[in-house]
Parts: C-alpha cells; sequence; structure tokens
C-alpha cells in the first residue's frame, strides 16, 4: 500500500517526491485492530495483516493464505471478542 508522508511547514504543506512509499495501512484489513509497530509492519508486508491475524490465520494456512483464503466474518468477531477479553501487553 502507497501512503503520502505529508510534511507540515511554517508556510504550508510540503510532500516531496520521495515521500511516497510503501507502508502498512493504519488499521489491520482483517480484523480492523491498529497496527502500530514493528511486528505488524512487518507481517504485512509478508500476509497483508496484523500480527495477531497472521500468527491466527495466516502462518498456519500460508498456501491457503498467499491464495486469497481468509477466515470467515464469524471466525474473525470470535477472534476479535477473545482479544478484547485478554488483558493488554506491553513492552516496557
Ligand atoms: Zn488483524
Amino acid at each position: 500500500m502507497k501512503r503520502i508522508l505529508w510534511c507540515f511547514m511554517d508556510d504550508g504543506i510540503f510532500i516531496s517526491s520521495n515521500s511516497v512509499m510503501d507502508m502498512s495501512p493504519l488499521f489491520c484489513p482483517v480484523c480492523d485492530f491498529v497496527m502500530n509497530n514493528a511486528s505488524d509492519d512487518n507481517y504485512f508486508s509478508k500476509y497483508e495483516c496484523c500480527t495477531d491475524c497472521a500468527i491466527r490465520w495466516a502462518e498456519s494456512n500460508s498456501n491457503k493464505w498467499i491464495s486469497g483464503w481468509r477466515p470467515t466474518k464469524k471466525e474473525i468477531l470470535a477472534e476479535i471478542k477473545k482479544r478484547k477479553l485478554s488483558p493488554p501487553s506491553f513492552q516496557i
């Protein structure tokens, strides 16, 4: 996915030709959770999803995943519910 990096300057917005780059989206296309760390970026470049979705579904079904298979909406909703019930993990 291509995103433009906007640079806000005192006298306006500046966009250079080098500011368009490959980056992961803000939200996982599978589960809609925020993608906010380097691990998410790495898994997105490989599977186009967040770390949790990659570990939960993509890696164990990599051939199917690469050919376009995705979990059902019901499976995704069950996983989201499970994630929301688990305590957050932080690295300090
Ligand atoms: Zn996800």
